[in-house]
């Protein structure tokens, strides 16, 4: 394959949350994009072998994706180090040391396009890290890279948009790609409402979250999770429940538990975390406690590649049966107060 102007963007990590960004991007400087499949059984299980046991599965996810990349011939490897986000906001080591895992782990005839992005640091703009991707395929001129950037913007506020307005991922990248924003009618009232809380590369990666979205909505729940809300509802979840920010991906865990906690129209909270992390470890916890102090249901999920589907099913049933009887024994008492004020005129 051709490697000039092409890039390789594996379908993981931070696909889920930058994809549309990448996408205006790259397109903008005639960069053509080459997107790894669906997660397989084979993605994990190839990804799994090349790293220790003790790695937690969205990464062993990512090294199998790179993997498929190089089987399809693609020479250059999108794999960007995003260290920190806003200054003193970190990502976890992991997902900051991510070019030298893959440099360490996956051997084969590929170079990676590595681009460091540190807003802790002096001098480390999105800009400058804009300009290091470029620099790979000649591009240097700044008025193009920040041309691009534009581009990118608007394919990422526009696939925003459409989340927040209730559209599912897939059909909000497709919209957002084609240059086109579609608001979809306001959906019909469900028994039961549930926020699920997690990583975009847990929730949306179909094969590590097991489809839970689908799952859910087949028992009759309408899903709400942090993809839906804004940068200042995220940020106001976050102070509501005292939380400090330290890690990059806080605002899409505590930030949204912040905000659906005092959500009337959420029945209870689903954590959804990949086994051995050590930041959602920290972060289930304090939304734990503050779950009770709200009195919602909470239920947390783990996963790792040997999660078995039917023991996630009865768990998500058992869970779903209980909010059930529970809003049904609300609505009783509720039926019972009316009546007594009825029986008093
Ligand atoms: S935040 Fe957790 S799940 Fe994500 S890469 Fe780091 S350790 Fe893995």
């Amino acid at each position: 394959m051709e490697d000039k102007k092409i890039i390789g963007i594996p379908k993981a990590m931070s696909y889920y949350n930058y994809f549309p960004f990448w996408y205006g991007f790259l397109n903008k400087l005639g960069i053509e994009i080459v997107l790894s499949g669906a997660t397989t059984k084979k993605t994990v299980s190839q990804g799994a072998s090349l790293v220790v046991t003790e790695t937690c599965l969205p990464i062993k996810i990512y090294v199998g994706h790179v993997l498929e990349l190089i089987e399809k011939g693609v020479k250059n490897i999108f794999v960007p180090s995003i260290q920190s986000i806003a200054p003193k906001i970190y990502n976890c080591s992991k997902i900051r040391g991510l070019p030298d895992l893959i440099r360490n782990v996956v051997k084969g005839d590929y170079r990676i396009i590595e681009a460091t992005l540190d807003k802790s640091e002096k001098n480390n703009d999105l800009i400058d890290f804009l300009k290091e991707i470029a620099q790979y395929y000649g591009i240097k001129d700044i008025e193009v890279i920040k041309e691009a950037q534009n581009s990118g913007f608007i394919v990422q506020n526009n696939f925003n948009t459409m989340v927040q307005n209730g559209l599912g991922f897939d059909e909000a990248l497709k919209y957002a790609k084609e240059g086109q924003v579609i608001i979809p009618p306001k959906k019909e009232q469900k028994p039961i409402s549930i926020a699920l809380i997690g990583h975009g590369y847990n929730i949306y990666d179909k094969h590590s979250s097991m489809d839970i979205i689908k799952k859910l909505e087949k028992l009759d729940v309408r899903v709400y999770c942090a993809y839906q809300l804004t940068r200042e509802q995220l940020k106001g979840g976050m102070d509501s429940l005292n939380s400090t920010l330290y890690w990059a991906n806080q605002h899409e865990m505590t930030g949204c538990a912040g905000h659906y906690l005092q959500d009337d129209k959420i029945d209870g909270i689903i954590t959804l975390t990949a086994f051995g992390c050590g930041p959602d470890s920290l972060m289930v916890e304090d939304i734990r406690r503050k779950a009770k102090l709200y009195s919602k249901a909470h239920l947390n999920l783990t996963i790792d590649e040997h999660t078995g589907e039917a023991g996630f099913i009865t768990r998500i049933e058992a869970f779903c049966d209980m909010l059930y009887r529970n809003k049904r024994a609300q609505l009783a008492k509720n039926r019972k107060k009316e009546d007594k004020i009825l029986s008093r005129i």
